[in-house]
């Protein structure tokens, strides 16, 4: 296995360090202190100059007009991307989208394709998606309580989503849904494609998340579906099949985050041996760069942000070798380890600036709350390290050993 980038992503990656550092880090400071969607005419104007470069869209389809990169490839773009809060959307590949793409590219129908793939892609619209639940635990997803009723030519759904994220100027939801309650607890629930401005369609509110509700894209929406009633030709795949779906969603899913992450990783490392190196700690000029303590953490978060970064490599390598089922352990692994390294990381580059890591004069405060959530979504640390720790002890359990 060799995980050294190719030309042409030496190239990609090299231009779009360059934008970042250019075009993306500049806006931080209105972003930090803006509602996202003021920024909207600038983060517009950023999208066309990547459009112009043709680096829209990394991940997606060619036919629908991105550059169709692997899931090596974009690895690499994601974590060149991961430097800025602002990178992956100002590139088209940002989350929920990019699972939503997706699926819809996989499983849609051809007038699903048109009427809500294309203008995704194109970045003309945006959506969400809405599984979990505010009654229900998240982390054991079979517990739904969100209902579909057929009736007649529709759909009819009930229920009370929370954390659907981006949903305030979505325009369509892809909503998990039980369709039928009688069959096996995998084979109950349907993913419904739902139109925002669908009557029976209420954004209660941003779910305020560390102090801070959001606007637009930058915020997590609390939904109640009230009598809402959709055609049954917004079904996304077959009827019953929404956890095999949505964990086709998951699995490269979940390299783009720690690749992203990973990113995140490499600005606040920057960050933390920038300010080690021009703070003056004492009247003798030394800096906190002389000190013992300081240099640990800069050598401990370069071991643990290369480790994070192989295995999410070698995860990815094995998904593209082996397919996502066989590296369902790897995925579960880089999951947790790499989300507690950019805790770590940060934390630890926050501290290097004191008072002023505080503040919102770095990024490093924003990525401090912002973040934190990685060890929650697309599955809880603990859930992660249950199920790959049942599956190596099966294995002793049998009387043998790990594979
Ligand atoms: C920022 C953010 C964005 C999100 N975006 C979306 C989105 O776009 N769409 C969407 O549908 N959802 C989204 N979510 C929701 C997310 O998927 C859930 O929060 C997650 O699945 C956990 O579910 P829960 O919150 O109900 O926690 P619970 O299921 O109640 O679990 C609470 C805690 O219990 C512990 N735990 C759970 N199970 C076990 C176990 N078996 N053993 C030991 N400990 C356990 C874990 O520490 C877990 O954090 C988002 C969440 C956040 C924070």
């Amino acid at each position: 296995m060799d995980f050294e980038m190719n030309d042409r992503i030496k190239t990609i990656t090299g231009m779009i360090n360059e934008f970042v550092r250019k075009e993306l880090i500049p806006l931080e400071p209105e972003f930090l202190t803006h509602e996202f969607t003021e920024m909207m005419p600038e983060i517009e104007e950023k999208r066309r100059m990547v459009k112009q470069m043709e680096l829209w869209a990394p991940n997606h389809p060619k036919e629908y007009g991105g550059m169709g990169l692997d899931l090596m490839d974009h690895a690499y773009v994601s974590e060149a991307l991961g430097a800025s809060p602002l990178g992956h959307f100002v590139f088209g590949c940002h989350a929920p989208d990019a699972g939503n793409i997706e699926i819809l590219h996989k499983y849609g129908t051809p007038e699903q394709k048109e009427k809500y793939l294309r203008p995704l892609v194109e970045g003309k619209i945006r959506s969400c998606f809405s599984m979990t639940e505010v009654e229900m635990p998240g982390s054991n997803p079979v517990m739904l309580d969100t209902t579909a009723v057929k009736d007649g030519g529709h759909y009819v759904i009930n229920g009370q989503k929370w954390y659907s994220t981006a949903a305030d100027g979505a325009e369509f939801a892809i909503v998990m849904a039980i369709t039928n309650p009688e069959a096996p607890p995998y084979l109950r629930a349907s993913m419904i494609i739902v139109p925002c401005d669908t009557p029976g369609f209420n954004l209660v509110r941003n779910i305020p998340v560390m102090g801070h509700s959001g606007a637009g894209y930058f915020s997590h929406g609390e939904i109640l579906y009230q009598s809402c009633r959709v055609p049954v030709e917004n079904l996304l795949g077959p009827e019953g099949h929404g956890f095999v779906i949505a964990q086709d969603r998951l699995g490269p899913g979940r390299i783009h985050h720690c690749m992203r992450w990973i990113g995140i990783c490499n600005r606040a490392f920057d960050l933390m041996c920038s300010r080690a190196s021009q703070r003056i700690i004492s009247p003798d000029q030394k800096t906190l760069a002389t000190k013992q303590i300081i240099q640990s953490w800069i050598a401990e978060s370069a071991a643990e942000i290369q480790a994070a970064r192989l295995m999410t490599l070698h995860a990815a390598w094995k998904i593209e070798k082996y397919g996502a089922k066989e590296a369902r352990d790897d995925i579960s692994l880089i999951k947790f380890v790499v989300a507690n390294t950019m805790q770590h990381v940060i934390d630890r580059a926050l501290q290097v600036h004191g008072g002023m890591g505080m503040t919102d004069d770095t990024i490093l405060a924003f990525f401090f709350r912002h973040e934190r959530a990685a060890r929650i979504y697309d599955g809880a640390d603990e859930v992660h390290k249950m199920n790959v720790a049942k599956r190596i002890l099966k294995g002793y359990e049998r009387g043998g050993a790990k594979q």
